[in-house]
């Protein structure tokens, strides 16, 4: 099932990173944390579909998304960002294999936030993020998407990693299994990744390392 979407306001989060509102249809639902195939109607882009996560909540009025272009490239998340209001999107059906199964520790590395984003928000709302912990990796301090809304989820417990340049307020690490086993106290707990290729398999290995339950470590795999 397919749905045409009109672009209703778009917002610069960080430098290569906008939030992008559109109307919702009447009757479409979706999951916090899934995702759509979407499309901008332009010529020469209709058959390009890219995979998208919704970040509104699933009972706002509108439809959001949160995509980090990458301009190097001309590709769909480059068109993004030169979207006007008024301009149309196609998106198809919701899918996804990451949602909300229970508490848990949620790492993500760049626009890999987004599921994260849905989650926590809808957490948020119901005043239940307690026991949730984030871990949110990124290049440079610049680069944190929703650096303050995160950071101030009423019961979220949240550590921001930068990896690039030292950045006042952020710790500059790189995540590894040593760096997990100082700050995740009990790894029977319920895990949630996103982000680049290399990034979920770095943390899931050093998941399991540390005892982490293979099942119950959540991932989308193909960003
Ligand atoms: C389920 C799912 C949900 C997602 N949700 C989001 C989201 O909410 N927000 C978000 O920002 N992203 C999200 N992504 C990632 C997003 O889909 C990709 O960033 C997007 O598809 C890239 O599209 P593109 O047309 O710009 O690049 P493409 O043309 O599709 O490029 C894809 C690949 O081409 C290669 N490439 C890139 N640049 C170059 C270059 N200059 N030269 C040669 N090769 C290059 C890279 O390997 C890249 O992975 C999601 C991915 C998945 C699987």
């Amino acid at each position: 099932m397919t749905e045409l979407l009109t672009l209703k306001a778009k917002e610069r989060l960080t430098p290569d990173t906008h939030a992008y509102t559109f109307n919702r249809p009447e009757g479409f639902h979706f999951t916090p944390g899934h995702a759509t195939e979407l499309a901008i109607q332009r010529e020469g882009w209709r058959d390009e579909g890219r995979p998208f996560t919704f970040t509104s909540l699933p009972e706002d009025d509108h439809l959001q998304f949160t995509i980090k272009s990458y301009p190097s490239h001309d590709g769909v998340t480059a068109q993004m960002a030169t979207l006007q209001a008024g301009e149309m999107v196609e998106i198809d059906s919701p899918f996804g294999a990451l949602e909300d199964k229970g508490p848990g520790t949620f790492l993500a590395a760049g626009a890999g936030i987004t599921p994260f984003l849905a989650i926590l928000r809808a957490r948020a709302a119901g005043q239940r993020l307690d026991g949730c912990r984030l871990i949110y990796t990124n290049k440079t301090a610049r680069d944190i998407i929703l650096h303050e809304e995160l950071a101030r989820m009423p019961g979220l417990t949240t550590h921001f990693t930068v990896t690039d340049e030292p950045s006042p307020g952020v710790e500059h690490a790189t995540i590894d299994r040593a760096w997990l086993s100082e700050r995740i106290e009990d790894p029977s707990g319920r895990f949630y990744l996103c982000g680049p290729q290399g990034f979920v398999d770095s943390m899931r290995d050093a998941l399991t390392g540390l005892g982490a339950a293979a099942d119950l470590i959540h991932t989308e795999e193909g960003w």
